[in-house]
C-alpha cells in the first residue's frame, strides 16, 4: 500500500459505457491534488463491506497509515484512472470503467449498485509505462478489463508520438462490447463468444501481421493469456524484454 492514505471519495454519475462497462464517476475535497494524468494510472480501490455506509480506509498519521480500530477491513481491488479533470465541478472528477464480469466479485457487484452519494476509497495512483520515443511501432494488446489502461495508453502515444503506427488487439464478449478508442490506431476487436477468456486474443496475435523493426509493446488482461503473449513477443516476433510492458489483470478460474 502506498504511504499515503487513501482518499475517500462519493459517486456522483454512474453510466453504461457499453452492456458489460459501467463508469462510475467519483468527486470529493479529498480529492484535490490527486496525481491522477498519465497514461495507465493503477489505484487501489477500497470498498465498503455489508453494513457499511463508507469503506474502512487507513488513516494518515505522523508514523504513517493506520487503520481505525474494530471496523470490518474494506474489499480491495485494483483499477484504472480512465479520466482525471481536476477542473471540473468544484472538487474536479475521477472516472473509472468497470467491466460487469459472472465472477460476482466485490468490487463489480459494488459497481452494479453505485449511486449518487456511495462512498469508496481511492489510492494515490502507481504505473510505470512510458512511451519510448525510439519505437518505430507500437502493439497495445488486451481485454475489457484493460480497455480503461489502453484508452489512456493511446491517447498517450497520439499526443507525444503522432505518426508512429499503432495496432491495437483488443478481446471484448462480442460486437456491442467494442468501444470509440482515443487516438488514430489500427483496433483489430476480437470477439470471445463462447471460447475461454483470452484463447481469441492469443490466437489473434499470433496470427497478427506486425510492422517490421525494433517495437514496443503494452499487454494487460486475464494472467494467462498475458504470460502466452509476453513470451511470444519475445521468443517469436524478436520484441526487446525491456520494450514488452505485461500485466496480469485478472485470473480465470
Ligand atoms: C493494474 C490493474 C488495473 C486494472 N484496471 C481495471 C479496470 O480499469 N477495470 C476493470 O474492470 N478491471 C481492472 N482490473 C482488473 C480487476 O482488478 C479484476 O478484474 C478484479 O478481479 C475485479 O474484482 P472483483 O471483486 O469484481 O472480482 P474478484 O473477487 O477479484 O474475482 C471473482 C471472480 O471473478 C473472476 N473475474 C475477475 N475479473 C474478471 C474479469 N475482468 N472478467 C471475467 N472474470 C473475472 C475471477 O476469475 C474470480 O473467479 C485491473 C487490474 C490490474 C492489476
Amino acid at each position: 500500500m502506498s504511504t499515503t492514505a487513501p482518499r475517500l471519495l462519493q459517486v456522483t454519475r454512474v453510466h453504461r459505457v457499453t452492456p458489460g462497462m459501467i463508469r462510475v464517476t467519483l468527486t470529493g475535497e479529498e480529492l484535490a491534488g490527486f496525481p491522477g494524468h498519465g497514461p495507465d494510472r493503477r489505484i487501489k480501490m477500497f470498498f465498503p463491506v455489508e453494513g457499511q455506509e463508507r469503506p474502512a480506509v487507513p488513516r494518515a498519521s505522523t508514523g504513517g497509515p493506520v487503520w481505525p480500530a474494530g471496523q470490518a477491513r474494506p474489499a480491495i481491488r485494483t483499477y484504472t484512472v480512465r479520466r482525471f479533470a481536476p477542473g471540473t465541478g468544484e472538487h474536479g472528477e475521477l472516472d473509472v470503467d468497470f467491466v460487469v464480469h459472472a465472477g460476482h466479485g466485490p468490487a463489480a457487484a459494488w459497481a452494479v449498485a453505485a449511486r449518487p452519494g456511495d462512498w469508496v476509497g481511492v489510492s494515490e495512483p502507481g504505473g510505470r509505462w512510458n512511451p519510448d520515443p525510439a519505437a518505430g511501432h507500437h502493439l497495445v494488446i488486451g481485454d475489457e478489463s484493460a480497455l480503461p489502461a489502453i484508452a489512456t495508453v493511446l491517447e498517450t502515444l497520439a499526443a507525444d508520438h503522432p505518426g508512429v503506427p499503432v495496432r491495437a488487439v483488443v478481446e471484448v464478449a462480442g460486437p456491442g462490447e467494442e468501444q470509440d478508442l482515443p487516438g488514430g490506431a489500427r483496433v483489430d476487436w476480437v470477439h470471445r463468444g463462447s471460447e475461454p477468456a483470452g484463447a481469441p486474443l492469443v490466437a489473434a496475435v499470433r496470427a497478427a501481421e506486425l510492422p517490421e523493426g525494433p517495437g514496443q509493446a503494452w499487454l494487460a488482461g486475464e494472467s494467462a493469456a498475458v504470460r502466452d503473449l509476453r513470451g511470444h513477443l519475445l521468443t517469436d516476433r524478436g520484441f526487446d524484454r525491456r520494450a514488452v510492458y505485461a500485466t496480469g489483470y485478472w485470473r480465470a478460474r
